[in-house]
């Protein structure tokens, strides 16, 4: 992120070891329970968005994808980005261009707090997922997603003295 500030983020980290290889572990699971299959540039950005602290822009992805012979195409980390955000495993934050790793099940109405200095982003449930629904259904309306997003500082970012 570009932080402003100039305190420090430790607050501000992703997921590391175990429970970065249950979450990998889990999300295979649903894959094949859902007959879909998590290909190795799947995998490798879904692991990505997970250690991440924050919301991850598609550049950033394909920097961090792999060296040399793995360094990943453009349309290949697109490709896995629309396979994760379709399969609910990642959500798009429209006003960063950025995506973040969702940890909840699939196919829902999402809503974040965004903190613009350290970039921690906080998903919750939206309690106007239902009546933007039900609204839709008056409407003849096809809906395919809502998500809120909500931008501030952090509680940590508020009160982080000076480094
Ligand atoms: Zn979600
Ligand atoms: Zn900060
Ligand atoms: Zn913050």
């Amino acid at each position: 992120m570009s932080a402003a500030c100039d305190h420090t983020h430790a607050h501000a980290s992703g997921l590391t070891g175990e429970g970065l290889v249950s979450e990998i572990a889990a999300a295979r699971v649903t894959c094949l329970a859902r007959g879909e299959r998590l290909t190795a540039p799947r995998e490798r950005v879904l692991e990505l968005l997970l250690e991440a602290s924050g919301p991850s822009k598609a550049y950033d992805l394909m920097a961090a994808f792999g060296p040399g012979e793995n360094s990943a195409k453009p349309p290949t980390v697109y490709r896995a980005l629309d396979f994760l955000t379709r399969q609910g495993f990642a959500h798009r934050i429209e006003s960063l261009n950025a995506y973040v790793a969702c940890r909840r099940e699939g196919g829902h109405s999402a809503a974040f707090l965004i903190c613009d200095c350290c970039g921690v982003t906080r998903e919750f449930d939206p309690g106007e997922g239902e009546a933007v629904a039900s609204e839709a259904r008056r409407d003849g309306f096809a809906l395919s997603g809502v998500t809120l997003e909500a931008h501030g500082l952090c509680a940590d970012c508020q009160g982080a003295p000076a480094a």
